[in-house]
């Protein structure tokens, strides 16, 4: 394994381990989702005024990929817009289910660790289960 697949992993343990933005929000809109085939369900707490996600947290239980994938997805959204996380949605997951970018210029930023995730059909899944959620959460309050 190179250092920086080494280091992309560390990354994903960490934030698997300690997930950022994570707990209840008050006066927030909330959305459950849950993936059966390794059991992660989480539940998203988003606050947004003007189309501007201006707080998110989330709470729940799964395995590192679940969480670490909602902890630096919710960092990644802090201050940005609806429309901001449709085109990062399409990049991560087009990233997920082909290790590849969408773009040259990509926005994932260090959400480019999840990559590797496309060598394992099993954990896609896992990886987009928050971005699945966010987008039914938009879809149902936003
Ligand atoms: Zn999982």
């Amino acid at each position: 394994m190179s250092d920086l697949e080494n280091l992309y992993q560390e990354l994903i343990i960490d934030h698997g381990k300690n997930p950022r933005n994570f707990g209840k929000l008050v006066d927030a809109v909330d959305k459950e989702g849950f993936n059966p085939l390794c059991g992660d369900k989480i539940i998203l707490h988003v606050s947004e005024k003007d189309g501007v996600i201006c707080n998110a947290k989330f709470e729940g239980n799964g395995c590192a990929i679940s969480m670490a994938s909602a902890s630096m997805m919710l960092e990644a959204l802090l201050g940005k817009n609806i429309q901001d996380f449709q085109n990062l949605f399409d990049e991560f997951h087009h990233l997920v289910t082909t290790g590849k970018s969408l773009h040259d210029n990509s926005n994932l930023e260090k959400l480019t660790v999840f990559s590797g995730v496309s060598e394992f059909p099993m954990r896609v899944k896992c990886a987009t289960l928050a971005w699945h959620t966010f987008s039914a959460l938009i879809k149902e309050h936003l």
